[in-house]
């Protein structure tokens, strides 16, 4: 630290700063018990802090130069060229940008599908994530929602015969490369099949991979799941599995069909492509960095280390009763949902009768230890209440 930078508290009230102190212990604390939810805590920017100091803004396409000169748009397209490689994206007829997380690429994806096929459907699973409820109504598209199996993976029969009542019109499938809740991969070969079958040849197909889309480059034999599997566009998000001290994510598309809906807009010099005007410059700059310092061989090595803390989270689990499973490929591990004590203290996202750990790059054997320890801790009445 250079000697003559301002204290850590700044100009700020003792008060003010006793409660800054306090929200950084309690983040410190949170931290260690963090194994809930599928974001991951294992990372280090500090050679990027300088970076705070500038009002910069990716504001506009990142492939066009804009007059908003504070930008880190040639980071931006480094980090974009490695996820079109990731997701075999067509070489001559990829485009995309760094957005503000999943969510944002999902409303994308979907907003490209309909602008494209303006009379089109959407499908999707009930076990799409929540968000995509509000992005069809905010979208106003017509939509009709499909069967889950039991696995969490869409209904291929249930889609089948929605599809064939609706043949006349183009679908936008909603396709999950990972549920948030099961883990669970639609399965893209079965639904090339129903269309090839059905004969439906305008269509739009869009994937959610927010967490698993930076996990299957790195395993053996993936399900099928990217570019080279027929989808036109996939969201994946940047503070899951790669890790970020803010929310943020990465959209990519085909070139041609964001050329057919792009706009110019003279008073930032750069066409309107993306959702967001202003646009999050140290998120390019922080994946960037991230990318450049984690070699794809670690990677696989991190991702390998991950399923294997969840097959060791499965056993304990198991040995408890607890009947855990998780998808090939999946770090997230689903049991009988835990009582709201043991909910509370480990921030389990449950789901009816679910709750699901997830073994991300932070979290630890010694963890899941502690959590089956207070597994076993707990009252038995207080096991089971649906
Ligand atoms: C987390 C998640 C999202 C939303 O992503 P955000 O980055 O939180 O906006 C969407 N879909 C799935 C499957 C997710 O797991």
């Amino acid at each position: 630290m250079k000697t003559d930078s301002p204290p850590p508290n700044g100009r700020l009230s003792p008060q003010d700063a006793a409660r800054l102190d306090a929200l950084y212990a309690r983040l410190v604390r949170e931290r260690s018990v963090f194994i809930g939810y599928p974001v991951s805590a294992a990372f280090d920017y500090t050679p990027l802090y300088r970076f705070l100091e500038f009002p910069s803004n990716n504001v506009g396409d990142p492939f066009i130069p804009s007059n908003y000169h504070l930008n880190t748009h040639e980071f931006e397209r480094e980090v974009l060229a490695e996820f079109f490689d990731l997701t075999a994206a067509p070489a001559d007829d990829a485009w995309g940008y760094i957005t503000s997380g999943g969510t944002e690429g999902n409303l994308y994806g979907i907003f490209l599908g309909r602008e494209l096929l303006p009379d089109g459907m959407v499908y999707y699973s009930e076990d799409t994530h929540y968000s995509v409820n509000k992005i069809l109504r905010a979208l106003h598209v017509r939509n009709i929602m499909i069967r889950s199996r039991e696995d969490g993976r869409i209904d291929l029969d249930d889609l089948y015969e929605t599809l064939r009542i609706h043949r006349d019109v183009p679908p936008i499938l909603f396709l999950n490369i990972g549920t948030t809740m099961k883990g669970a991969i639609d399965d893209l070969e079965g639904v090339n099949e129903i269309l090839r079958d059905l004969a439906i040849g305008r269509r739009y197909i869009h994937a959610d991979a927010a967490l698993h889309g930076m996990i299957l480059p790195f395993v053996d034999r993936p399900q099928p799941w990217n570019f080279e599997a027929g989808i036109d566009s996939i969201s994946i998000s940047g503070h899951k599995f790669i890790g970020a001290p803010f929310p943020c994510g990465v959209v990519i598309a085909r070139k041609g069909n964001v050329e057919r809906i792009a706009r110019s807009i003279e008073y930032v010099g750069s066409l309107d492509t993306t959702l967001s005007g202003s646009r999050n410059s140290l998120a390019a700059l922080f994946l960037w960095y991230a990318l450049r310092t984690t070699p794809r061989g670690e990677f696989r090595r991190i991702v390998a280390e991950c399923l294997d803390v969840a097959d060791y989270a499965i056993d304990r689990l198991e040995a408890l009763g607890r009947n855990p499973w998780r998808h090939e490929h999946s770090p997230i591990v689903v049991f009988d949902r835990p009582p709201g004590s043991i909910m509370k203290k480990w921030q389990i996202a449950v789901q009816g009768r679910i709750g699901h750990v997830i073994a991300m790059p932070h979290v630890t054997r010694e963890q899941v230890d502690r959590l089956v320890a207070d597994l076993a801790a707990v009252e038995p009445e207080e096991v089971r209440p649906r």
